[in-house]
């Protein structure tokens, strides 16, 4: 069968015959291409027709698809058990892996989605500050939780509204909605509530809606007014750790997030994520504290054997200097040719089609 006969099957069988929206292709006006393999930096399609993927799996694969090394851990740890649902030695390398690129934190939570590592840094940030409200800013995509499927209401910095039908109004009434490249309002808003405010979170580098990289004040200025009224800052590092660096966003800009929930990368292309934080922070999680958070296969053997020798690699041969100048040669010469604006950050690049600044 081609993509276009697997296409009409899977809408039979799965919600618009895709198990995550964006890969209906509908902002591109195309039907999904289904995919039999991937090596290095090609997708194969079902005709085995090769394709050069800059997408990667929105992150995950920094060194390409499928690395020998991982490939061959993955074989060794499958022979010798695929899940466990109890301790492994192997959980507790990657977390000192993660520590070792965040050094500013203590404790390591494994999950397995971004979406989750988001949820529960935002519950452990409620339950270590005693507060609920939450900050997010327009633009910023977390995840897929209740509370993150909001947008921002009729004001600037106000209670956010719902952006999905099944989010009652009520789930999103403790998330605010504020603009990072306009902070004045935020700061209103800290001066008025910043008793109740139990966190920011952001993208540092918000890549979820064009790529945009903040001045450095910005972030700055962020972090001040949390510091100033106890609010906590989480930093979603779910696509920039360890791709801006091996301290991701918060390395560029030297900043230290009390949170940083993570992703993509350090599951090496499997399903993986984290949450980093301060020791006192994180242990406000069960069995420790009382903010409750588990998962049948959090810290899973197969996933975490991946993300292990990514790190690994990644650490012993920092590839970002060299990603970064191939991006930028890359970007500018395709930006060039179509005559649009590029804008890119590390390994990431975006053509800035429209008028957005
Ligand atoms: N946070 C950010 C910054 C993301 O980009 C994403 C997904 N791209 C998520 C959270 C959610 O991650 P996941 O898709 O693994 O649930």
């Amino acid at each position: 069968m081609n993509s276009s006969e697997w296409y009409k099957l899977a809408c039979t069988r799965i919600p618009g015959g895709v198990n995550s929206p964006v890969r209906a292709f509908k902002h591109v006006g195309m039907e999904p291409i289904y995919f039999s393999r991937a090596s290095g930096p090609y997708l194969y399609d079902v005709d085995q027709k090769p394709y050069v993927d800059f997408c990667l799996s929105f992150g995950p694969h920094l060194l390409g698809h499928s690395p020998h090394a991982v490939v061959r851990a993955l074989q060794a740890q499958a022979e010798m058990g695929t899940s466990f649902g109890a301790c492994h030695p192997k959980e507790v390398d990657l977390a000192g892996l993660i520590l070792k690129g965040y050094p500013f934190l203590n404790k390591v939570r494994l999950v397995n989605s971004g979406t989750e590592a988001v949820m529960t840094a935002v519950r452990v940030a409620r339950g270590f500050t005693g507060r609920n409200k939450i900050v997010a800013f327009n633009g910023c995509y977390h995840g897929h939780s209740d509370g993150f499927l909001a947008k921002a209401g009729s004001g600037v910095a106000e209670l956010a509204e719902s952006s999905s039908k099944g989010v009652p109004q009520s789930i999103v009434s403790d998330t605010i909605i504020a603009q990072l490249d306009d902070l004045s309002s935020l700061e209103f808003l800290f001066a008025r509530q910043g008793k109740e405010i139990a966190a920011i979170l952001l993208e540092l580098i918000p890549a979820n809606n064009g790529l945009w990289v903040p001045p450095r004040e910005t972030i700055e200025r962020v972090f001040a007014l949390a510091r100033k009224h106890g609010a906590l800052v989480i930093g979603d590092e779910v696509i920039t750790g360890f791709r801006m660096g091996l301290s991701g966003a918060s390395g560029y800009y030297d900043v230290r997030p009390d949170i940083v929930t993570l992703g993509k990368i350090i599951g090496g292309g499997l399903p993986l994520a984290a949450i980093a934080g301060r020791g006192e922070i994180m242990d406000s999680l069960a069995p420790v504290g009382g903010v409750y958070q588990a998962g049948t296969l959090s810290g899973n053997p197969l996933a975490t054997a991946a993300g292990t020798v990514i790190l690994e690699s990644i650490f012993e041969n920092p590839p970002y200097r060299d990603l970064e100048e191939r991006t930028k040669k890359f970007a500018g010469q395709l930006g060039e040719l179509l005559e649009v604006p590029v804008r890119t950050a590390g390994s990431m690049f975006w053509f800035q089609l429209g008028t957005q600044t």
